[in-house]
């Protein structure tokens, strides 16, 4: 049944919630790697019947490579004795396949185990939700090694340190230029934005930003210019997805009131705000914790160019790992863990605790029940989609038991039962909801929403000229086991998961953009490499990536409605001085101010890049 050029999967029940298919028997039928109409009747046939078929899964937001993902693997070495990861009995392995590989998995597994155990989840396309663009080439060496989903990166942008000198000299086309600049040169999906100035004014020696008007260095750079800048330039460059936001104040009481403030802060703008639930606190710092869920859940059924995802905790082990390095600072504090924090200069931090959140405990509790509520109250389950924020409010393995939980009322209030009452006071949760989500609603939070939401007009779904991502389930009474243990997996066609084992390990795609911009913001750049970077401008930009770019501007999900249109090729504008360095942003020790390095020392690497043919970031 392996490396077929078609194959009919017959009469399962199909979840299509993108093309209106709710619970009827079809044929899925592909070719080529792609959904077709029909396949000649002699073509192989998988039969379904009895059972649940779906597009392959879609995580939007999870941390499974690169730097700080391998400093957490080092930090967890118990972790790898204690889940040892065979190498799978692979069917057939030719050359231009990797070899079947051994690895240990955890909160944290090894590359190839992730891959195998994304698939044999029923999940084909993975992102990577945090990359600072200096450890990018570890990135992408990692993605390269996990087979099988397709796979992409989020760009860390919101503490730069040269975006925040464009912004304090009031350049923001600049920054937007900047913005594309990076993406490309990281080889980058979207940007990303973490706890906004918070990071590197915590960095600087200072304390954390409390506030969305707090200065980071300058008064013209606060939070919330960031937050602009940045929204705005990923709608401007028409990114297939929002600017990604994690808010300030993560994991503190009463941090719904800069959750909120921030929505407001770019509404009327497409914008994602990821793991919703650590966002979504009631109360005061040093009081009682309370779930702030329903305020938070209202504004976003309220406000159709917004989207989240809830980065549901669950009870057991996890590990968190964050670029928002004071929040890590203050868990490690409170909680007494060990822990491993990371500068990564000029761009952004890193901060890893092993953690567990046990059922007894208050706040674990109660951060369980402000997930399932904002699932439970959101009114468009599109906009609001299923993430545990692998691995820092639990690993990718228990989303089976999260579906369960999301489905099964009777079960959901078992659980409830056993948790710490303490602070679930005024609770939606404990004061009883009955909804119970539907297949067709797993299937939008599990893959359609999260698909449309990135704009990947082929993943997702099972329409004509799909990629062919199938996932096959065999009902189980429960839930969680059907979900565990996919009867079929197809992967762009190639069946790897057969009769419930993994068969097959092709290589996934790299997913990223390369966003046109204006080539002279290039010249400023290396600039300011020259001045303060411990790497060269030209050894920044990663090469090699192992497929095109995914096209900016294409049609789909939110960025029809709310994307500012296609920017086409470069604006001729003329050069000026160098905004970044004359910006007088000259306070801490590591950037004192400078003269300009003078013209002898620019060189076009615009120019450079396009004669050698490769890394011409701008040129997509
Ligand atoms: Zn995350």
């Amino acid at each position: 049944m392996t490396g077929l050029r078609r194959l009919r999967i017959a009469g399962g029940t199909l979840y299509d919630p993108a093309t209106g298919v709710d619970g009827e028997a079809r044929d899925v039928c592909i070719e080529d790697g792609r959904i077709v109409a029909n396949v000649p009747a002699d073509a192989p046939t998988l039969d379904a019947r009895g059972m649940v078929v779906m597009a392959g899964g879609v995580d939007m937001h999870a941390h499974i490579a690169g730097s700080a993902v391998n400093q957490a693997r080092r930090l967890l070495a118990e972790e790898h004795s204690a889940d040892p990861a065979p190498a799978p009995a692979l069917d057939h392995v030719d050359d231009s396949e990797p070899l079947a590989r051994s690895g240990t998995g955890g909160t944290l597994p090894t590359t190839f185990t992730t891959g195998y155990r994304y698939a044999g989840l029923g999940y084909t396309t993975v992102f990577d939700a945090a990359v600072a663009p200096l450890l990018a080439r570890s990135t992408h060496a990692e993605l390269d090694d996990t087979p099988i989903v397709d796979a992409g990166a989020f760009i860390l942008m919101g503490n730069d340190e040269y975006l925040f000198r464009l912004i304090d000299a009031g350049e923001r086309e600049r920054a937007r230029d900047y913005a594309a600049w990076v993406l490309g040169a990281a080889g980058g999906y979207a940007i990303k934005v973490v706890n906004p100035g918070g990071v590197e004014r915590w960095k600087s020696g200072g304390r954390n930003v409390t506030g969305l008007d707090d200065p980071v260095g300058s008064s013209r750079v606060t939070p919330r210019a960031i937050l602009e800048t940045l929204a705005d330039a990923a709608n401007a460059l028409a990114l297939p997805h929002a600017a990604h936001v994690h808010c300030n104040n993560l994991g503190i009481p009463g941090n719904v009131r800069t959750t909120l403030e921030t929505m407001r802060a770019v509404a009327g703008r497409r914008c994602h705000f990821t793991h919703l639930q650590f966002h979504s606190y009631g109360g005061e710092v040093g009081g009682a914790w309370r779930s702030a869920a329903r305020e938070v859940a209202e504004y976003v059924n309220a406000h159709p160019e917004v989207s989240a995802d809830v980065g549901q905790v669950m009870f057991g082990p996890a590990t968190t790992l964050t670029a928002d390095a004071p929040v890590e600072y203050l868990l490690h504090k409170s909680s007494g863990r060990r822990w491993t924090n990371v500068d990564v200069e000029l761009e952004t931090g890193c901060g890893i605790v092993p953690y567990s959140y046990k059922e007894r405990a208050a706040v674990a509790a109660l951060q369980w029940a402000v997930g399932l509520e904002l699932f439970l109250l959101a009114a468009d389950p599109w906009r609001m989609v299923l993430s545990t924020d692998h691995p820092n409010g639990g690993s990718f393995r228990s989303y089976p038991e999260l579906i369960r939980l999301l489905m099964d009322r009777a079960y959901r209030d078992e659980q409830l039962k056993r948790a710490n009452p303490k602070l679930l006071a005024g609770s939606t949760l404990a004061e009883g909801m009955a909804r119970e989500y539907t297949l067709n609603e797993i299937a939008i939070v599990t893959r359609a929403g999260p698909a449309r939401l990135l704009g990947l007009t082929s993943k997702g779904h099972l329409g004509v000229g799909a990629d062919a991502d199938v996932t096959v389930y065999a009902p189980a009474e429960n839930v969680a086991e059907m979900f565990a243990t996919p009867r079929f997996v197809v992967k762009g066609g190639t069946l790897v998961v057969e009769e419930g084992e993994l068969r097959r390990a092709p290589s996934g795609r790299r997913l990223h953009v390369r966003p046109a911009y204006d080539g002279g913001v290039e010249r400023d750049i290396e600039r300011f490499f020259d001045a303060y970077a411990t790497v060269s401008f030209e050894n920044y930009p990663v090469r090699g990536l192992r497929d095109d770019p995914v096209p900016v501007g294409a049609p789909g999900g939110l960025a029809d409605a709310y994307g500012q249109g296609r920017r086409e090729g470069h604006a001729a504008r003329p050069a000026s001085g160098s905004p970044a360095l004359d910006a007088g942003r000259g306070a801490p020790p590591h950037r004192e101010s400078i003269g300009d390095p003078g013209a002898d020392r620019q060189r076009d690497i615009a120019a450079q890049s396009e004669s050698s043919g490769d890394a011409a970031p701008g040129r997509g």
